[in-house]
């Protein structure tokens, strides 16, 4: 007999069919995919990938990035309290999305523990991802030239720099963007993801 569940559940339906002996189908079930790392650790290249792979499936997905977002909202700031209210806020929308189904992908620095916990409790199905890379391999990237300006004193606040980043302790899933190539990362996510597209 095939399970029929609600397509995302508050988990009465699940509990019960686990209890009957049914296997839980996890197909097609939304979800938040929260990369975090330091700038130019690789964050914004591998959603794109990882986006366009859900996207050809015809599912529905969103790509929700910190500089895209600042973009929008230019007066956010970079102190503590700034950061913290910025990734809840994203965090919220996160989970507001996923609630109705959407797949979302989120790259931003979540340079904060708490935060990034916090917006998990609020999600349903919340898998954390830590793209990695050395400050000094971030450093050597520079993809925006914004550590040469950190350095210069002409940017204050950034994370690795004048700023902490605060690494998971055990992230869902660990992308080393060092020793791997791109297309190696985005594998390892997908591997992962297959359960739920
Ligand atoms: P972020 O969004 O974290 O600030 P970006 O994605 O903008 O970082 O930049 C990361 C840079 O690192 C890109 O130039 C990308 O080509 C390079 N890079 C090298 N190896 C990898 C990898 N395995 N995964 C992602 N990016 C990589």
């Amino acid at each position: 007999m095939e399970a029929v569940i609600a397509t995302h559940g508050d988990g009465v339906w699940e509990d019960w069919l686990l209890v009957i002996g049914e296997e839980v189908s996890t197909k097609n079930k939304a979800f938040v995919l929260w990369l975090t790392g330091l700038s130019g650790s690789g964050k914004s290249t591998i959603a794109d990938k990882v986006y366009d792979h859900i996207a050809v499936n015809g599912q529905k997905v969103e790509k929700l990035d910190g500089d895209v977002m600042r973009g929008f909202f230019p007066s956010t700031g970079f102190t503590k309290q700034a950061r913290d209210e910025h990734i809840k806020r994203v965090g919220f929308m996160a989970s507001r999305l996923e609630k109705h189904g959407v797949i979302v992908i989120a790259s931003f620095i979540s340079p904060y523990k708490e935060a990034r916990q916090f917006v998990r409790d609020m999600c349903g199905n919340f898998i954390e991802v830590h793209i990695s890379a050395s400050l000094l391999e971030c450093e050597r990237r520079d993809v925006k030239g914004l550590y040469k300006r950190a350095r210069a004193g002409e940017i204050k606040n950034f994370t690795g720099i004048d700023d902490p980043y605060e690494a998971p302790d055990n992230p869902d899933i660990f992308v080393d963007t060092e020793k791997e190539t791109v297309d190696e990362s985005v594998s390892k996510i997908l591997n992962h993801i297959r359960q739920y597209i």
